[in-house]
Parts: C-alpha cells; sequence; structure tokens
C-alpha cells in the first residue's frame, strides 16, 4: 500500500519504518491533515494521521475524491475525525486503542508529584542558587482521595498506581470495572460525589458529546478547596476558561494539563520566538501552581513501539482485505 503519514514527527520515523519492514510504502511529511493540505493524499491508498490532524467531514470528503480508502490513526482518540462521514463514504479508519496506558497514566502521575512537591520551583531556585524551602509544602499522598473519571484502560494504570500510594480511590464511569472495586477498593460514584470527597481529580474519558466540557463551572463549583486537577486526556473535556477561574479562586488549588483546548494549532511546534497571542495559555502559564506539558504523555519507548506496530497491523488487515479489530465505526464518536 502507498501510505501517507501526516504530522509525521522526527521521533517516531524509526519506530514506524521498523514495524513496517518496508511492507508498505511510506512517505512522511510534516503538514497536519486539513481540508487544504487533504489533497496531498492524491495517489495515496491510506493515510495516517495524529490528534493533531483534522479528518473533518470536508475533509473526508476530499479524501474520498483523491481516491483514499483508508485512515489509520497513531493514536488511541480518535474525536479528530468525522466518522459518519467516513463510514458514508466508505473510508474504513482504525486507531491503535491498546499501545501504552502505562505511559499515559505515569505521565499524569508525573505532573500530581511535579505539583504537588512543586518540583519545577524548587528545581529553577536551585539552578539560581536559591535553596530557600519557603511555599514548597506539599502533602503526603498515602490516604488522599484520588477522584478517576473514566476507569478504562489507563484510568485502571492510575488506579493501580494510586492504589500502591495508598490512596482512597473514587471512580466515575459510565460502566463500572468491578475488577478495580475488589482488588483496589475503588468506590464507584457520582460525579458530584468524586468531586466533593477528591483531594485529587485525575482525567481519563475520551472525548465525546457527553464528556465534552464535563469540567466546568457547577462541576468545579462541587470541587474540595485546593484540589489538584490533572488532564491527560483532551483538551475539550475541561471548560478552560472555567478551569482559569477555578484557579484565581483556588478552589482548583494546581491543575496539570498534557492536553489543551487550542493544541492543534499550537502543540508540536517551536513557537519560542513568536509573540505569544493564546489568551488561556499566556493565562495558564502565568501561575505558579499550573503545569503544561505539550501532549507528550504518549512519548516512551514502549509506546511509540506499540504505536508503530499496531499502525502497521492495520494497515495490514486492510491491505490483505480483510477487517481489523481495530476498526471504528460511526457510533463511536457522536462530537
Ligand atoms: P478507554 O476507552 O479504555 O477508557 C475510557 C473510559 O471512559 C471507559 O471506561 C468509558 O466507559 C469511560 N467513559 C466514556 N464516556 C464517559 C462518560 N460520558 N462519563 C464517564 N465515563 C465515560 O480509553 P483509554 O485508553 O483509557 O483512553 C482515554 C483517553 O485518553 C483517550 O480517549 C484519549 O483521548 C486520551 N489519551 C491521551 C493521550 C496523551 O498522550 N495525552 C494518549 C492516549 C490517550
Amino acid at each position: 500500500m502507498k501510505v501517507l503519514v501526516y504530522s509525521s514527527k522526527e521521533f517516531e520515523i524509526p519506530y514506524l519504518e521498523k514495524a513496517n519492514n518496508k511492507k508498505h510504502q511510506f512517505t512522511f511529511i510534516t503538514e497536519a491533515l486539513s481540508s487544504e493540505t487533504a489533497i496531498k493524499a492524491i495517489g495515496y491508498d491510506a493515510i495516517s494521521i495524529f490528534s493533531s490532524d483534522e479528518a473533518c467531514f470536508m475533509t473526508v470528503e476530499k479524501l474520498k475524491d483523491f481516491g483514499v480508502k483508508y485512515i489509520a490513526l497513531r493514536s488511541v482518540g480518535f474525536n479528530n475525525v468525522n466518522l459518519r462521514a467516513a463510514a458514508r463514504l466508505n473510508i474504513k479508519v482504525a486507531h491503535v486503542p491498546k499501545y501504552s496506558p502505562f505511559a499515559i497514566a505515569e505521565h499524569a502521575v508525573g505532573l500530581l508529584l511535579a505539583l504537588n512537591r512543586k518540583l519545577i520551583t524548587s528545581n529553577y531556585r536551585v539552578t539560581h542558587y536559591n535553596f530557600n524551602l519557603n511555599n514548597l509544602v506539599g502533602f503526603d499522598l498515602k490516604n488522599k482521595t484520588v477522584g478517576i473519571i473514566g476507569t478504562g484502560r489507563i484510568g485502571s494504570v492510575m488506579t493501580k498506581i494510586m492504589h500502591g500510594f495508598g490512596c482512597k480511590l473514587l471512580g466515575y464511569d459510565i460502566e463500572e470495572n468491578k475488577t478495580l472495586s475488589e482488588q483496589y477498593n475503588l468506590k464507584y460514584v457520582t460525579l458530584q460525589e468524586l468531586c466533593a470527597q477528591a483531594d485529587i481529580i485525575s482525567l481519563h474519558v475520551p472525548l465525546n458529546n457527553d464528556t465534552f466540557q464535563l469540567i466546568n463551572e457547577d462541576v468545579i463549583s462541587e470541587m474540595k478547596h485546593g484540589v489538584i486537577l490533572i488532564n491527560t486526556s483532551r483538551g475539550d473535556v475541561i471548560n478552560t476558561e472555567h478551569v482559569i477561574e477555578g484557579l484565581l479562586k483556588r478552589r482548583i488549588g494546581a491543575l496539570g494539563i498534557d492536553v489543551y483546548v487550542n493544541e492543534r494549532a499550537i502543540f508540536f511546534k517551536d513557537h519560542s520566538q513568536e509573540i505569544p497571542n493564546d489568551d488561556f495559555l499566556i493565562k495558564l502559564n502565568a501561575f505558579p501552581n499550573v503545569l503544561i506539558t505539550g501532549h507528550q504523555a504518549f512519548l516512551t519507548d514502549e509506546a511509540l513501539a506499540k504505536i508503530a506496530e499496531g499502525t502497521i497491523y492495520n494497515l495490514e488487515c486492510w491491505s490483505r482485505g480483510e477487517d481489523t479489530e481495530n476498526e471504528l465505526t460511526n457510533s463511536d464518536n457522536l462530537l
């Protein structure tokens, strides 16, 4: 198959080439997929895209006109693809659902630890020969209550890690995972109960119609004062304006995010020589109790290898004329 890889990054190409083992003819481009760049796919059977690409209705229609039959996502999340349009136009779409929930959950824990123990401020001080410890006080994680919103693959790993820290665990999900309750003492509660009791809240739901801005001013007003909020799921799962309000009112004691509402236009590129022009990001960066990473939770050796293998596996199935179990259907995203 001839495959055009959109938004390809230097760090992932060796993994994709190794997994491909010259089976498919890959062309790597750094541009993101959009209705303007869809034209680059002329002559390709398949394209591969990442969360920074956008396969909206118009783009999918153009891809169809240009002869593309398959879209292989290099991600778990698929909120950036209009699956209804793809299904109608007979373009198959598959994601990589199980690459490494550990990578994401461990990154969420990294954000939590860095915020709670003020590691960034501490390191800044030390590099400036300031060894003053004032305002660096954190709290023990042991016996604290962690609310996990979305207890699927990543939320389950998060549950296990936080259980290891000796935390009490609350879960909120539309589907309960009995094993987590039995083995890790995770108690399923309503969103309101979770907010009222949790010292730490970590988000692990997919972005869809029901989770869009799930964390808004009403939900934030139910949270404990000083809660640490971690989001490694998708930027739109939180209402960023309301979260900034929550930080200003000190309802939210600290915020760790790996995903950001406007990330598609900003993340994965070097803007260091430009004048910042994204108001939310300017505000968020000004808080000492906000820690932002640029959608890098998946960035481990193991996850990159599995993403590459999963992508090639999906392409292989299609090239043999078979379906892959990783195929997404119209009912998978409502957004
Ligand atoms: P998953 O499908 O295994 O788990 C998601 C869970 O959310 C499921 O248990 C589901 O029942 C629950 N859920 C769905 N809708 C809900 C709702 N309205 N209310 C409450 N719960 C709901 O997915 P996963 O592998 O754990 O991944 C979760 C998300 O993490 C992905 O969709 C993706 O957006 C994000 N992600 C981010 C990165 C990153 O690098 N930051 C990497 C991978 C995945």
